[in-house]
């Protein structure tokens, strides 16, 4: 038997990090970026300062600290949306800037910038970004380059690797979308699901202030519905439940499928007698819209307003609890959580 010494195994920290790069693209090619920024850049400023090269000295200054800044907030935001364009803009000022200093051996620095730019910013700007960078780099070389023997070989090989990034880029885009798509919302009714829902709520109700009203919403005896009309016509009400639910609610409002016939609806904003008329609305909608063989659909709803900082599960139990009550009065009805109602260590 063997025992994984401390070094080995594996740090959170360490394990964070690696997701953190595994999963999202843009920052695996700023970090990149932000190595060689710290690892080439910056100690070739300081040599070409050393050998009195001031324009090149201060151009690779310049890149080293935007790139390496860009990094930086990347890492410390996780948001990659501002320091993905600086890259993409430092990444074209550098090329010029090689293009002006004439040196031919530093142009093979379009191809990684070039590729890189499609994973940093949308394709079109990245792809206007590239042809401006090369057009740009090979006017300012062209003596270098071999004048018209050179450029086609320069340009073509740089429209592919674009093409290239394009590809790949657009391919990695469209699965994370399909992925997120599959992992965060409910296939039946298309709203978000619970996994989406803890996300956002650990966000929004961790910040230890109030957070608006939750409310769980309950169909009224679906199990009769599918027995008596089957599974597929029990979805099918579901459906009908979710476009309602949707269409009653206002944009700042959130809808998800908690599971089964449970849907839990989060209204963040306004105050206390808005989410009473936002409830009222979806409870009589779904009366009044959705029908199974003449007869109307009912749910029941069980609200509870969110007192900081208090958690979002501990919220929602006493917002279940009020449900059970609507059941246990009569049902097609919202009741809100009475002082006390659902807490821990209390019935
Ligand atoms: P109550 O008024 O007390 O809420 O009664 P109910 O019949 O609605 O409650 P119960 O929890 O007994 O039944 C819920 C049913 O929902 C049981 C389950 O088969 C059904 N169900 C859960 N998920 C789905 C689904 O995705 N599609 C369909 N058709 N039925 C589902
Ligand atoms: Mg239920
Ligand atoms: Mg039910």
């Amino acid at each position: 038997m063997s025992v994984a010494s401390p070094l080995l195994r594996d740090n959170p920290q360490r394990a964070e990090w690696r997701d953190a790069l595994l999963n999202d693209y843009t920052l695996a090619v700023i970090t990149l970026g932000g190595v060689v920024a710290v690892v080439w850049l910056a100690p070739f400023a300081v040599y070409r300062a050393l050998t009195a090269n001031w324009l090149a000295a201060v151009t690779d200054a310049f890149l080293a600290v935007t790139i390496g800044a860009a990094a930086w907030y990347a890492w410390r935001t996780r948001d990659t949306r501002w320091p993905g364009w600086v890259m993409a803009v430092a990444i074209v000022t550098g090329l010029w800037a090689i293009g002006f200093a004439a040196q031919f051996a530093a142009l093979f620095w379009a191809y990684p910038g070039v590729l890189m730019n499609f994973f940093l910013v949308p394709a079109p700007a990245a792809a206007l970004l590239g042809a401006a960078a090369v057009v740009g780099a090979a006017a300012l070389s062209w003596q270098e380059l071999g004048g018209t023997e050179g450029l086609p070989f320069f340009v073509i090989t740089n429209v592919l690797t674009g093409l290239f990034g394009y590809l790949v880029s657009q391919q990695a885009h469209r699965r994370i979308e399909r992925w997120q798509a599959l992992s965060l919302f409910d296939p039946l009714t298309g709203v978000g699901n619970r996994r989406l829902m803890e996300a956002e709520f650990a966000q929004a109700f961790g910040c230890g202030c109030p957070a608006g009203v939750l409310a769980v919403l309950d169909v009224d005896h679906f199990k009769a519905i599918n027995d008596n009309h089957g599974h597929e016509a029990g979805d099918a009400v579901l459906r009908d439940i979710a476009a309602v639910l949707q269409s009653s609610l206002r944009k700042t409002d959130r809808l998800y499928r908690f599971g089964g016939e449970e849907f839990v609806v989060w209204l963040g904003q306004g105050d206390a007698a808005a989410a009473a008329a936002v409830l009222e609305r979806i409870r009589q909608g779904v009366h009044e819209r959705v029908c199974i063989a003449e007869r109307a659909v009912t749910l029941s709803a069980g609200v509870a307003v969110h007192t900081a900082p208090e958690s979002w599960q501990s919220c929602l139990a006493r917002a279940d609890a009020a449900l059970y009550r609507a059941k246990r009065e009569g049902r097609d009805r919202v009741c809100w959580a009475l002082p006390g109602e659902g807490e821990k260590g209390r019935t």
